[in-house]
């Protein structure tokens, strides 16, 4: 009996394992270990973490995986590391780790590069520019990592490094985060070709039901480079907050579809018209218990009430508002847009007034989140 479960068990890994694999999709995040970057194919982020399957790191790292009843195993430098199908636990030494370094993503495990690089006497460095995470050891030689970095800007070359500080007058950096909501749409078009004439990036909050008829925006975007999260998928009031549970299906099926049109599985989500006073105690758990983040903003030129001739008074509230949030000491500034004709016409302006007082227009980073929602929640 034994045997034969772990049999069909056996079957049903090396099966899957071959199916699932997203070679169709161009990782956003890359490896690197020691001066090399790893040919993987398959890079998530996953609870904004940066995991790969498991059989990928195993073969580049000598990692032995043992397949053994229900659980693998990984025994390596005097410590085990295991997994168990049954409980979808990740375990050190017989002991359960809380949060799981590997998943199981459709029958295939994927394992945090960070953690299992760590426990086995790697360090790491993530280099954020261009979204790589570098492993290595001291004692095995090894470029510098400005070395490392000037070399990855050559072997990423279609990725263009983004370099957005023009004029660095801040003494350290500041960084401003444009983001769009209640795309996609005509107007998201235009946007993402702005953003690309500067050589930055954004974020993007769509709605799903605008996603479903604009799926070709999607993928521009998301091949830009920009994040998406979602915005709901009706950013209708009554129908979001009406209950816990619609409010959770809103976003559940949002970051669906975003997964579905890119293959990101999108943690980071906008919820509509802010989350206070709308998102209530029971909401907020089951974002967390969701693994979402959620993000409000700093800065709000209330874009939407401006008509297209008015485009400089938006230029002018943002001007204000980062001011004033830089002058409070805040130096990850998050700027609200939407996707409308008025903010086609400020955003020039806008980047070029943000890149001559030095800030540093990023996008979002999963694996370097920022805490940065109304309800003070430090868990989202
Ligand atoms: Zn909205």
């Amino acid at each position: 009996m034994i045997v034969a479960i772990c049999t069909m068990l056996i079957i049903v890994v090396v099966f899957s394992t071959t199916q699932s694999k997203a070679a169709d999709k161009k990782p956003t995040h890359h490896v690197g270990l020691h001066d090399r970057l790893l040919d993987f194919t398959d890079v998530r982020v996953i609870d904004n973490d940066m995991k790969v399957p498991l059989d990928d790191i195993a073969k580049v790292l000598y990692l032995p995986v043992e397949q053994e009843n229900n659980s693998i195993y990984i025994r390596k430098r005097g410590i085990e590391i295991s997994y168990s199908y049954i409980t979808r636990q990740t375990a050190k030494d017989g002991v359960p780790i809380s949060w799981s370094p590997i998943v199981n993503v459709g029958g295939e495990l994927f394992i945090s590069v960070k953690y299992i690089a760590r426990e086995i006497g790697f360090k790491t460095e993530y280099l954020q520019k261009l979204k790589t995470l570098r492993i290595y050891r001291d004692d095995y030689t090894h470029m510098s990592h400005a070395d490392y970095e000037k070399k990855l800007h050559q072997l990423l070359d279609e990725k263009k490094p983004v370099i957005t500080q023009v004029n660095p007058t801040k003494k350290s950096p500041v960084n401003v985060y444009l983001t769009f909501d209640d795309g996609p749409n005509q107007f998201t078009t235009i946007n993402n070709k702005i953003l690309k004439k500067y050589n930055i990036q954004g974020s993007f909050f769509f709605l799903g039901k605008h996603m479903k008829n604009n799926e070709s925006i999607v993928k521009e975007v998301f091949d830009a480079g920009h994040y998406i999260g979602t915005h709901s998928m009706t950013h209708d009031k009554n129908k979001v907050y009406k209950s816990p549970k619609s409010f959770i299906d809103e976003m559940n099926e949002g970051t669906k579809l975003i997964l579905q049109m890119t293959g990101q599985d999108a943690k980071l989500l906008r919820v509509p018209y802010g989350s206070k006073p709308h998102v209530t105690p029971d909401m907020q758990k089951l974002l967390t218990s969701n693994n979402y983040k959620m993000w409000d903003w700093d800065v709000d030129p209330a874009d939407w009430k401006y008509t297209d001739k008015q485009a400089d008074k938006i230029t002018q509230n943002v001007r204000d508002g980062v001011e004033k949030a830089y002058k409070s000491g805040d130096r990850d500034i998050i700027i609200l847009l939407h996707d409308r004709s008025q903010t086609t016409k400020a955003l020039p302006q806008i980047i070029e007034w943000l890149q001559q007082e030095g800030y540093t227009i990023k996008t979002y980073e999963p694996t370097q989140h920022i805490i940065r929602n109304f309800l003070n929640d430090t868990e989202l």
